[in-house]
């Protein structure tokens, strides 16, 4: 690979490679990055240039690139098992891995059904709802809800729930639509406001639809703590909570994604802690395999699975995927529980949180700078602009701002017009004071060259 030139890499990448969730035509001045390997929270390039790995490869990495724990748990892995079917057939890692993650739910989630990305897991999630109320008696529940600006995937069910015009519209006569009710971002709060006020008025919102028309609704889909896709819009935790109380007194099944906000991301290791809640559906993927391998989960109650469980064939839940469960992805989550346990993570994540907090504090006075906001060691604020030039600024503020931050090591993706950090849970207090002052020496030379 390294006799190459990274350039004729990125030629035949953009000739070969039809990369996700990118108009192709940009990259004729949009730099692509050839990686050739990775260490730590470090990607290193062809040519030998390393950038920081800011947003955790879309989310995914918790303990770094080639981490010699999980590695060296893969490798071992490899001579074991590699794959083997999970239907007529069980393995150590599922079973493990199943049993772990029932164990951190308090038993409450008990039943771990396996697939490989997030979008697969909100289509089981959104399947076994509507199924179990047929095979209840209730097939009519069979409508869904999410919430305004929600995201939960791209494959055609998921779509439905997600509520991304950009991602969306296109797709629009393929899509069957839940309902969508307001949004509880907290930016909403009007003067004298809290974010419970925000999340309480949401709340009435869901209560007006379900007192409407909860005989026909299976569940409602929400991303616990933060909307992460649509520009990390963040609520309060009474917002989950609320909407655990009105499933319950409506009987509308709760599923709560937390593909992106699990893992400890936001500081419990799962979102819906800071609610004090339980879903009837949680779905895991993205940081579940330490960044390493495609899998996702969805747990679920025993009352759920009790629906299915009968002699009859039909009755069961028959969706699967060939690699459903697979060891090495199995393990490599494994490898990543055990760290969380090993380094007691999520304490030491609450005093990483509290040093980007410091870190962060300049920035989050910047003129240019709105709505700093945080959850665990995830951090975002909006960037605004002055004058004329606004609206053509904030359309290329993204791409712009992500080639500056190149040429600053920094790996950056803003969406839209808000930057976020999601670093890797290994970022020291070195890395933190490094990236808070790239981040904003960015910031500076995007808007700079916005006002030419
Ligand atoms: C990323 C994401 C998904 C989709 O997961 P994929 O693995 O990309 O299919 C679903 N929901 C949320 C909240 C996500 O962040």
């Amino acid at each position: 690979m390294n006799t190459h030139a990274p350039d004729a890499w990125v030629a035949r990448s953009l000739r070969a490679v039809w990369h996700p969730c990118t108009q192709m035509k940009h990259h004729e001045r949009l730099p692509l990055i050839p990686v050739a390997r990775g260490s730590g929270a470090w990607l290193y390039d062809h040519d030998g240039r390393r950038y920081f790995d800011a947003i955790s490869s879309w989310w995914v990495n918790l303990f770094g690139h080639a981490n010699p724990d999980i590695n060296a748990a893969l490798k071992d892995q490899l001579d074991t098992l590699e794959h083997a079917m999970l239907a007529g057939c069980t393995h150590e890692p599922a079973i493990l891995l199943a049993e772990r993650l029932s164990a951190l739910t308090g038993h409450t989630l008990g039943h771990a059904f396996f697939a490989s990305d997030g979008a697969s897991a909100v289509e089981i999630a959104l399947k076994m709802s509507f199924h179990s109320w047929r095979n209840r008696g209730h097939a009519q529940k069979n409508e869904f809800v999410c919430v305004a600006n929600g995201y939960h995937g791209e494959t055609i069910g998921a779509l439905g729930v997600t509520d991304v015009a950009l991602f969306k519209d296109a797709y629009d006569p393929l899509i069957r639509h839940a309902h969508v009710v307001a949004s509880p971002d907290a930016r909403q709060a009007a003067q004298g406001e809290t974010a419970a006020d925000v999340a309480s008025r949401a709340l009435a919102d869901v209560r007006r639809l379900f007192v409407e028309r909860s005989d026909r609704i299976a569940a409602l889909i929400v991303e616990p703590l933060v909307q992460c896709a649509a520009g990390f819009a963040m609520h309060d935790p009474s917002y989950v909570r609320g909407l655990r109380a009105l499933c319950d007194e409506f009987g509308v099944h709760l599923i709560a994604d937390e593909i992106a906000v699990g893992c400890g991301r936001t500081g419990t290791f799962f979102a819906c802690e800071q609610a004090g809640i339980w879903p009837d559906f949680l779905c895991l993927s993205k940081g579940i395999s330490g960044g390493y391998l495609p899998l996702s989960l969805v747990l679920t109650r025993d009352d759920v699975f009790a629906a299915f469980y009968d002699d009859d064939t039909a009755r069961g839940f028959l969706h699967s995927h060939s690699y459903t469960g697979n060891p090495l992805a199995c393990r490599a989550a494994l490898a990543t529980l055990d760290l969380f346990a090993r380094d007691d993570v999520l304490a030491s994540n609450a005093r990483k949180s509290a040093a980007m907090r410091d870190a962060l504090a300049p920035l989050a006075a910047h003129p240019n700078v709105r709505h700093m906001r945080e959850r665990g060691t995830l951090f975002a604020f909006d960037v605004a602009f002055d004058g004329d030039a606004a609206r053509d600024a904030s359309r290329t503020f993204s791409r712009r701002f992500f080639e500056h931050a190149l040429e600053r090591e920094v790996l950056l993706r803003p969406i839209g017009t808000t930057v976020y950090l999601m670093p890797p849970y290994i970022i020291d207090d070195a890395g933190i004071a490094w990236l808070a002052q790239r981040t904003r020496d960015t910031l500076d030379a995007t808007l700079a060259e916005h006002s030419e």
